[in-house]
């Protein structure tokens, strides 16, 4: 009797094994599934890596992005003060273009500032271009996404050392990664 309760014994510390193994599988599937839903599910001009430039016309942007973003990133569109998703908002990691995935600024740039948008002193050189705009009777630099020409948000030179330069950005126009996620894929 006493080796084939030993077996059984076997058998269940292996069953035990093979559970622990499928869960440690699960949390990576759920984590894809819960992904930031303004994030375009199927785009397929959306890219972390790839910084080649874009010419993607409107009329095609407008079949992939929601109205909210189309809006604001290709139309030039500011979201009300005080409720974009990243104004208040302190977590560490990686902001990237909500279009086409181009990086833009990194958490360590951002500060808290009372204009109702996400503020940040410096953005990545590789992220970001400049335009004069002239709108509204006002004179300010529009800061657009290099690779997708997607607007962004205006530069003022009122920003906080180290840059004295606040990008003052719209939170539609930006897709966050928090650090840890960034690490996993890595
Ligand atoms: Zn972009």
């Amino acid at each position: 009797m006493k080796p084939i309760i030993f077996m059984l014994f076997c058998l269940s510390l292996q069953m035990c094994s093979q559970v622990k193994q499928s869960e440690k599988s699960n949390p990576i599937k759920n984590s894809t599934s819960m992904e930031n839903s303004t994030t375009p599910k199927e785009n397929p001009y959306y890219s972390r890596t790839d910084r080649t430039k874009l010419d993607v016309p409107n009329s095609e942007w407008k079949k992939i992005l929601s109205p909210e973003v189309y809006a604001v990133a290709r139309e030039a569109d500011t979201e009300r003060p005080g409720t974009g998703k990243y104004n208040q908002f302190d977590e560490l990691g990686e902001y990237y273009c909500v279009v086409c995935g181009n990086h833009l600024f990194r958490s360590d740039a951002k500060f808290s500032s009372t204009c109702g948008w996400p503020s940040f002193f410096e953005a990545d050189k590789e992220g970001v271009i400049y335009k004069r705009d002239s709108t509204y009777g006002m004179e300010r630099t529009e800061v657009l996404c290099k690779r997708c020409d997607s607007h962004l948000g205006h530069v003022f030179n009122d920003g906080p050392p180290p840059t004295g330069t606040r990008f003052c950005m719209n939170s539609v126009s930006l897709d966050f990664e928090p650090d840890s996620k960034t690490t996993a894929s890595k």
